[in-house]
């Protein structure tokens, strides 16, 4: 946890994620691979990212469910673009037409695969290599949950006003876990910056970049900032001359690292009960210097035939 950080003598800040933020890791147009790299190698040179633990139990609850969501919405503009096809007068060149579909459809779920719902599993190893979990469940925690409940006024919590009607003590349970931490371990940190994006959940209605004035004292008082976009926290950081370089050079090996996703990166998955393609790239591991494929959907593994010795001499 920031062990470089701290080892050069600088206090690090805390970067504070709630679910929304992981889950929108996983969603294409919400974050790219700066913002994602910033924030997986980041830990380094900013500080130390805090989850609580009702975000975690909340992020392992819903991250397979994400990928679900993608594909139903890649499925559903294919069936668009197909049915505006066979409105077309003319039928000549549909098996042209069918295969070109068939086949943009097959790009769009490698590119989901190997550039966003691959993240999930750089999530799960960030968050247990390096995130600090603090609790959200004590006798101070809950006693300021059910304290903030009682008042004549708990919004942005115990509201239905501009809600779906879920859970809302999960809300003030990561608020207070929070509060509980940081009125411990505020010292050992430079800035602090809470991050969540969901509209009503700590935010003012209509304003969801401004903490809700009821919840505003408690973070004040801590000095904790709060913003609904990490690409604002990460500016609420001042990452200085030495990110800009980093970006830069991370922007590069990201590009020389992208992924290829035509059918000659792909073999079909070994076991014969699986219908899924494994990346030649990508979905390897290595065991006594050689290289095995992996498959993503079945965890099914075999020998690619390759050594490492094979790709350095
Ligand atoms: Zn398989």
């Amino acid at each position: 946890m920031s062990i470089l950080l701290r080892a050069y003598g600088k206090t690090p800040h805390a970067l504070i994620l709630d679910t929304n933020i992981l889950i929108n890791l996983l969603s294409p147009s919400e974050y790219d691979n700066k913002d994602f790299l910033t924030l997986t190698m980041g830990s380094t040179f900013f500080g130390e990212i805090i989850i609580p633990q009702q975000v975690l139990d909340e992020w392992n609850y819903q991250k397979d469910k994400i990928d679900a969501i993608h594909y139903g919405s890649i499925d559903k503009n294919v069936s668009e673009i197909n049915k505006f096809i066979n409105k077309l007068p003319s039928k000549s060149g549909k098996d042209e037409t069918d295969l070109m579909l068939k086949n943009l459809s097959k790009l769009a779920r490698r590119s989901y695969e190997y550039n966003y719902a691959i993240r999930k599993q750089q999530i799960d190893d960030l968050i247990r290599r390096e995130a600090t979990i603090i609790e959200t469940r004590n006798r101070y925690i809950d006693k300021s949950v059910i304290d903030f409940f009682i008042k004549k006024d708990s919004r942005p919590f115990f509201t239905t006003e501009g809600k779906s009607g879920k859970n809302e003590a999960s809300d003030a349970l990561i608020f207070f876990g929070i509060v509980d931490f940081m009125n411990k371990h505020r010292k050992d940190y430079e800035k602090a910056i809470f991050v969540s994006s969901n509209t009503n959940e700590f935010s003012e209605r209509g304003n969801p970049t401004k903490l809700h004035s009821n919840l505003e004292d408690y973070f004040s008082e801590l000095d904790i900032e709060f913003t609904n976009n990490l690409r604002s926290a990460f500016k609420y950081f001042e990452l200085d001359k030495s990110k800009h370089q980093m970006d830069m050079d991370l922007f590069k090996s990201a590009k020389e690292n992208e992924v290829y996703l035509t059918d000659d990166y792909f073999i079909p998955c070994q076991n014969k009960d699986c219908d899924n393609e494994v990346h030649i790239n990508m979905d390897t591991w290595v065991k006594y210097n050689k290289y095995y494929y992996i498959c993503r959907k079945c965890k099914h593994t075999w020998d690619s035939g390759d050594s490492i010795e094979d790709s350095l001499y």
